[in-house]
């Protein structure tokens, strides 16, 4: 590559995260030495980002390397796991400076803000794709699985899903004018759900103070009915989500009063967590912030994996079957 490869990842990637001191070998040699914590669980993530599959062509380079990092982080959440190390493996077409720097800017500072350390990776040329995998721990036996959930376990999710499905179709919507959704909204609501989708944050202090509590957890990046189901299913259950108790923020009501249930309900890349809770917890994980009651796993015997409650104005419950499947790359 033009720069040289040895000073493009000097320049930009060395010592761009977070130091660590169980990091005994880093960037620079073949392979990096690190120390796992004894009595821990060592948890392992990938994820890839493909331009023009998970991030529109042309996306700022800062979010780019913010979401890279994010939605392996999130991963590690959904596990209850802390991160300690990353890896990343870069194909880039060409080499662009500014287009770098804004790239190591935003996963840089991810980093930093989680102590996760940049101990590797590779670079090469080629249609852009980024790789990143992280390295964190758990203590041994409290990581957090999609398949512990049982019959009469609360669901919990947090933050507000489907904003950054919002934010993508606005950020889609080159004119401003997608079907359903209001460019004509207040300035800050469009604002924040295009960062929603732009700069998603991973949910690391929630999944760690969940361990112990939470019964199966799973992070929501094909949306919530999709991956809900695929918590149900890991769990032997069937889920009820009770759509009235949706945790909707004002930015969506206000851009898409029509689609905002939609939204919430099938929209990818919120990368928040979703839970299941025994009800000897549930007090505890309704006491902590940022975490809505928005269901709970009943038996698999039910026609549907997901099903949507809703109360009627007379206070009458009507129950239907969720259609929303989630985002699959390799469906139809
Ligand atoms: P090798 O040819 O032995 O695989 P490389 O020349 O690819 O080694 O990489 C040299 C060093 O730089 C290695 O420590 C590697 O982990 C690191 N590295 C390569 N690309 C990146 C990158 N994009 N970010 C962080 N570290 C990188
Ligand atoms: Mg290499």
């Amino acid at each position: 590559m033009a720069l040289g490869e040895f000073e493009l990842i000097d320049r930009f990637f060395r010592d761009r995260g977070a130091t660590r001191t169980d990091v005994v070998l880093g960037i620079g040699d073949d392979g990096a030495l690190l120390r796992p914590p004894s009595g821990a669980d060592l948890v392992a993530v990938s994820d890839t980002l493909v331009e023009g599959v998970h991030f529109p062509a042309g996306s700022p380079a800062e979010s780019i390397g913010h979401r890279s990092l994010a939605v392996n982080l999130s991963d590690i959440a959904a596990m209850g796991a802390t991160p300690r190390w990353a890896l990343l493996s870069l194909t880039l077409p060409r080499v662009e400076e500014a287009w770098l720097a804004g790239f190591a800017r935003g996963f840089g500072a991810l980093a930093r803000a989680h102590g996760v350390a940049l101990v590797g990776g590779d670079t090469t040329r080629g249609p852009m794709t980024i790789g990143v995998q992280v390295l964190g721990a758990v203590p041994a036996g409290d990581g957090l699985r999609r398949s512990g959930g049982r019959p009469g376990d609360a669901l919990f999710v947090t933050g507000t899903p489907g904003d950054a499905a919002a934010g993508l179709a606005l950020i889609m919507a080159a004119d401003g004018s997608a079907a359903g959704l209001r460019s004509d909204a207040p300035a800050d609501a469009l604002e924040a759900l295009r960062r929603r989708f732009l700069f998603p944050t991973p949910r690391i202090a929630e999944g760690e103070s969940l361990r112990g509590l939470a019964s199966a957890c799973i992070d929501i990046s094909d949306g919530l009915v999709g991956d809900l189901g695929k918590l149900a299913a890991a769990s032997a259950c069937a889920a009820v989500l009770d759509v009235d108790a949706l945790p909707r923020s004002a930015a969506l009501a206000a851009v898409t009063p029509e689609a905002a249930l939609r939204s919430m309900l099938d929209g990818g890349d919120d990368y928040e967590l979703l839970l299941a809770v025994p009800p000897a917890q549930v007090a505890r994980v309704a006491s902590m912030p940022g975490l809505t009651r928005i269901g709970e796993l009943r038996d698999a015997s039910t026609a549907a994996r997901v099903t949507l409650r809703r109360r009627a104005a007379d206070g009458t419950l009507s129950e239907t079957p969720a259609t929303g499947a989630g985002f699959d790359h390799f469906a139809g």
